[in-house]
């Protein structure tokens, strides 16, 4: 089956949408990114796009960080997501990857409006990308959270995600499935793509936004979950020996979703089985992102 992706403008075959291997982007990295899941309900025949809006917003903002103009709107971002979900057709729950890049072929780290920003969408299948249904390995990175002096983590950029790589590298040459980041300051910060949360005595605690983390969508609707489980959320720094002892410890994020911790470094977190405070707020999350909850159908846009 065809593949269509956006690209300059239009919706093109994939095969179409070709750069020059001389592309700003891809020398120096200087491009923003984003991703958006949909959930295909198989009975409806219908794709629910979780909180597009605030993807595209926040790609937008990214985009004003690194200051890369671009002429679509959030709005208009959705709009062609929606186009593009319907012209691919596909029967299955997708991940959605728009990004904002520099197309020009110049040489020079340089940013600026001369360099092409330019907007472009591509969608695969996508199921579990880190396990849900089982505990994770997770192993403390040697390598350090960049911070918002040298690159901001508060915006997807691409270049920055070789620092997420590495860490990713050293956890799978560890044996681990995911990397826990410490930020300059040595407070825990976040995985390689994906915000923390851990329990203790019934509490959710997460690093606040001001601690070098992405400001995660997913970190936000689950705190909006617990708001209505009344389950008390606290936005603090994290100490490592803190994940040791923690009750529970798990992951948010467009890709992983909600996943949870068994052994961090080598310490079984809690009795190392899903907890009661993960299960409920996984559960709540998986039925309300395939629009169960009437609660949280504001959160979805069906196509
Ligand atoms: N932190 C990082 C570094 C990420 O790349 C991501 C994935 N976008 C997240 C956190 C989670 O953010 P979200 O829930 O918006 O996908």
């Amino acid at each position: 089956m065809k593949n269509f992706v956006y690209f300059k403008g239009e919706i093109v075959e994939e095969e179409q949408a070709r750069v020059p291997l001389a592309t700003h982007a891809l020398q120096y990295g200087t491009g923003v990114f984003d991703s958006v899941r949909g959930y295909w309900l198989e009975q409806k025949k219908a794709m629910l796009l979780l909180k597009p809006l605030e993807h595209f917003e926040r790609l937008v903002n990214s985009a004003k960080i690194l200051g890369l103009a671009v002429k679509e709107t959030p709005a208009e971002m959705t709009e062609i997501l929606k186009k593009l979900v319907k012209k691919n057709a596909l029967e299955s729950d997708i991940y959605v990857r728009p990004f904002i890049y520099q197309a020009a072929t110049k040489v020079a780290p340089i940013i600026s409006p001369d360099f092409e920003p330019s907007l472009a969408m591509y969608m695969i299948s996508l199921g579990d990308y880190l396990a849900t249904d089982k505990g994770l390995k997770g192993k403390v990175s040697s390598w350090r959270r960049i911070d918002d002096t040298m690159i901001p983590p508060r915006a997807k950029v691409c270049g920055a995600y070789v620092n997420s790589s590495l860490a990713r590298q050293e956890a799978a040459m560890c044996g681990a499935d995911e990397a826990i980041f410490l930020n300059q300051d040595g407070s825990v910060c976040e995985g390689s793509g994906e915000n923390i949360f851990i329990v203790r005595a019934g509490q959710l605690i997460t690093p606040p936004v001001s601690a070098n983390i992405l400001e995660g969508v997913t970190r936000s609707l689950v705190m909006e979950v617990a708001g209505r489980e009344r389950i008390g959320v606290c936005e603090r720094c994290i100490d490592r020996s803190e994940l040791y002892i923690a009750d529970e410890v798990f992951l948010t994020g467009t890709a992983c979703q909600v996943a949870y911790f068994s052994e961090i470094d080598g310490r079984q977190i809690g009795d190392g089985r899903l907890g009661p405070i993960t299960k409920k707020l996984q559960k709540i999350f998986f039925d309300a992102v395939h629009g169960r909850l009437p609660e949280y159908v504001k959160w979805l846009v069906q196509v």
